[in-house]
């Protein structure tokens, strides 16, 4: 397939929707980027990368990067994570605390920021140092090792931290986080200041394609870990779109409010689409339609 000539297509096709939107406005250091950037790439099995536009510039990556600590969880700690954490859509905005109470803290899938949460406190458990072990997968994944947290982003975050520090206390109360809760908001914070670029997110993602192994050939997850990562992805990963992201484009995807979105053809490629411009769900309005685009054009959805 020729994915170059796709990619131009698709930055064409959605051109006139880049800047529509808004970035993210909650969080000071993501306001000040530019809402015309549009960059997009799509990285094969062996990680041979094609891009288009910006996919070359750094953004952050927000929510994106709970994908990477939830697959690093699993594999380093296993199922019990699934006992704090469930796998259901939250039909709720990403930063929601209202199911919170009706279900004893646990929080409704691991790609909202409540369970999120919960993932990163258990890193922090297994490994003692969350954010740095979900930048050091990135590095060796993606295959650069320049990849770095973003400290102005880090801290715009914590002083504009106050849902999330009550998220985690909200469930620290149900016994649902086992570290301090400012230790556990720091690592979340720094986590979501990761700066990457389209090839590098899309690199980083090919375990996810690659039924479980990693770029050195080793293995993370299991096929059916893989399997499960991608479902709940498909089912929760853009939040209270979820629903509407699987119709329009039918993979298993993960936003963030950077303008980031990661998606993956399981047996086949990664992609990743930036564009600052959110939706009133969170999600970036050209990069939604870039990847409908895709499916549209090549066929290759899950379905
Ligand atoms: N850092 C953001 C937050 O916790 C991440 C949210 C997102 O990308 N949806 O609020």
């Amino acid at each position: 397939m020729d994915y170059q000539s796709i990619l131009e297509r698709i930055a064409q096709d959605v051109g006139p929707l880049v800047g529509s939107g808004t970035p993210a406005e909650y969080i000071p250091a993501l306001a000040a980027v530019d809402p015309g950037r549009f960059g997009m790439a799509i990285a094969d099995l062996d990680g041979k990368v094609h891009g288009v536009g910006d996919w070359e510039r750094p953004f952050s990556t927000q929510s994106v990067t709970k994908v990477f600590a939830l697959a690093l969880a699993l594999s380093l700690g296993g199922d019990d994570l699934w006992e704090r954490v469930g796998r259901e859509p939250s039909g709720n905005p990403f930063n929601s605390l209202v199911q919170l109470e009706y279900e004893n803290g646990i929080p409704r899938n691991p790609f909202i920021n409540a369970g999120a949460l919960v993932v990163t406190d258990r890193l922090l458990t297994l490994t003692g140092d969350a954010s740095s072990e979900v930048l050091e997968f990135l590095r060796q994944e993606s295959g650069n090792p320049e990849l770095g947290f973003d400290p102005q982003v880090a801290e715009s975050e914590h002083g504009h931290g106050d849902r999330n520090a009550a998220l985690a206390h909200f469930m620290a109360s149900y016994g649902n986080i086992a570290n301090p809760v400012p230790a556990l908001l720091d690592h979340y914070f720094w986590q979501c200041s990761i700066e990457m670029n389209c090839a590098d997110l899309a690199r980083a993602a090919r375990f996810l394609a690659r039924h479980g192994l990693r770029a050195d050939g080793g293995r993370l997850l299991t096929r059916s870990e893989a399997k499960q990562i991608n479902a709940v992805m498909l089912t929760c990963g853009t939040y209270d779109a979820a629903g509407e992201f699987a119709y329009r484009v039918g993979l298993p995807g993960k936003s963030g409010v950077g303008g980031g979105i990661v998606a993956v053809v399981p047996g086949r490629c990664t992609l990743c689409v930036w564009s600052p411009g959110l939706d009133a769900r969170g999600n970036s309005v050209a990069g939604v339609a870039a990847l409908d685009r895709f499916t549209t054009l090549t066929g290759l959805s899950v379905f």
